[in-house]
């Protein structure tokens, strides 16, 4: 499978002596499933707040790693880690506050009846156990997401991205809906069309004897390409599959923990209640540190029956970060941060369109920002070659974003949260430029 962004072998030419030796031991000893970013691979080695350091001590603007969500090697998050550290660090077997302590102010971010929390190590494991809550309330196995999803890698859930690459059949039990493209299907358009389709995909599960047993979401619809969607639009779609019995599984590993702006979590946009919520990358802020939060009804028929122990998932470290972390947001009010300043960067965005022909479409919601290139704005020709070129033309200035979607030709850009106006700044012009470049 390639990759929007991602570097091949024909590259390596590009390439010092000291990378080509990386690359090829990387070969070597990882084999050919991992991808490397940019045509030129960059040697990172070491990190602080928004900036990455490579090997030669030159510094990149990241606007790409939503994980280091708060700032690179944040050192409140350091510090509670190390202290916790120094302690102890076991597992969730023994009483402890500090999981707690920390579950009770998670929770308290959440509409009340999202009463209970478990914790994993990844997003992935999270959605699994997401999935495998569902199947045991609903009794069904079918499943529906979006066309170009990602949802992760246990063996369930790979077979709910069919971002993966054509190697990803989908099996017979999943069926998909078109993601909210504003601008290619209509802003006012794409409420009724997630409605339809959901309704079209429960009536054809039904009809083949699948009986459904929930609806999987990313809220900010990354993999297909950053479709935010206009606010409230998921609502009539989520209510119809939450009426015919399907759990709502709001998937908040990438816009959770205030990345879409003044919310903390990407559904809050919508005004849709999930049965179930799941967490993950910048939760422990690079500690692996996931979870699910669920309503009590659905979290306790699962634990009545079954019991669940996760060696690493909730240990003693990574509730310290996980705790640092919130407190960082919730202290510093990034999620107003998140809001002013993903404002300011969507709007300095727009205004690069008036002058740049081939940004069709520039969109986001909080620090999680799409640009969609075209060759022609009428016919809306996608211009992968371009985002490539755009991507790679940035890096080489010292700004770090990457390109994704199902036409390859969406600009990712996710900053950090901890962004000053003056990193802003930097970024517009540094698309304003690379833009330029490619004429
Ligand atoms: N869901 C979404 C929407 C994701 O973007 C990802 C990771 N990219 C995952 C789940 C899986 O998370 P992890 O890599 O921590 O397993």
């Amino acid at each position: 499978m390639s990759m929007v962004n991602g570097f091949t072998p024909d590259d390596a030419a590009r390439l010092t002596e000291q990378e080509r030796r990386l690359v090829e031991r990387r070969e070597r000893l990882l084999g050919p499933a991992y991808r490397l970013f940019y045509e030129r691979p960059l040697h990172t080695v070491r990190g602080e707040g928004v900036w990455l350091f490579d090997e030669q001590g030159r510094r990149y603007l990241d606007a790409y790693n939503n994980v280091a969500s708060i700032g690179h090697c944040h050192p409140r998050v350091v510090e509670a880690m190390h202290r916790q550290a120094q302690q102890l660090n076991t597992h969730t077997r023994y009483l402890q506050e500090g999981i707690l302590d920390y579950a009770e102010q998670l929770l308290g971010t959440f509409p009340s009846d999202l009463d209970r929390v478990m914790f994993t190590c990844t997003g992935s494991e999270a959605n699994d156990l997401a999935l495998r809550m569902a199947r045991h309330y609903t009794g069904g196995t079918g499943i529906i997401i979006t066309q170009f999803a990602y949802h992760g890698v246990t063996g369930d859930v790979a077979e709910l991205s069919p971002s993966l690459g054509r190697g990803m059949v989908l099996p017979s039990h999943v069926r998909t809906v078109r993601a909210p493209d504003a601008y290619r299907l209509g802003a006012d358009n794409v409420s009724a069309l997630f409605e339809a389709d959901i309704k079209a995909a429960i009536q054809d599960m039904q009809a083949h004897g699948i009986r459904p047993a929930a609806i999987v979401m990313d809220g900010i619809f990354s993999s297909d390409g950053v479709l935010v969607g206009p606010a409230g639009f998921m609502a009539a779609g989520i209510a119809a599959a939450q009426a015919e019995g399907l759990l709502y599984i709001a998937d908040e590993v990438q816009p959770g923990f205030a990345r879409t702006g003044l919310n903390m979590w990407g559904f809050m946009r919508h005004g849709v209640q999930p049965d179930m919520v799941t967490l993950g990358k910048p939760m422990g802020n690079g500690q692996p540190i996931a979870g699910l939060v669920g309503r009590s009804e659905v979290v306790d028929c699962f634990g009545r029956h079954m019991r669940y122990f996760n060696t690493f998932g909730g240990n003693p470290v990574s509730c310290a970060a996980g705790k640092a972390v919130l407190d960082v947001i919730q202290e510093q009010n990034l999620q107003q941060q998140s809001h002013a300043i993903g404002g300011y960067l969507l709007e300095g965005l727009s205004r690069l369109a008036q002058r740049h022909a081939c940004m069709g479409d520039v969109r986001g919601a909080g620090m999680f920002l799409g640009v969609e290139l075209v060759t022609d704005r009428v016919t809306r020709q996608p211009a992968a070659e371009q985002a490539r070129k755009v991507v790679n033309s940035m890096r080489e200035k010292g700004v770090l974003i990457s390109a994704s979607g199902p036409l390859e030709n969406v600009l990712k850009i996710r900053p950090l949260l901890t962004y000053t106006q003056e990193h802003a700044d930097m970024l517009i012009e540094a698309v304003d430029t690379a833009m330029a470049d490619i004429g």
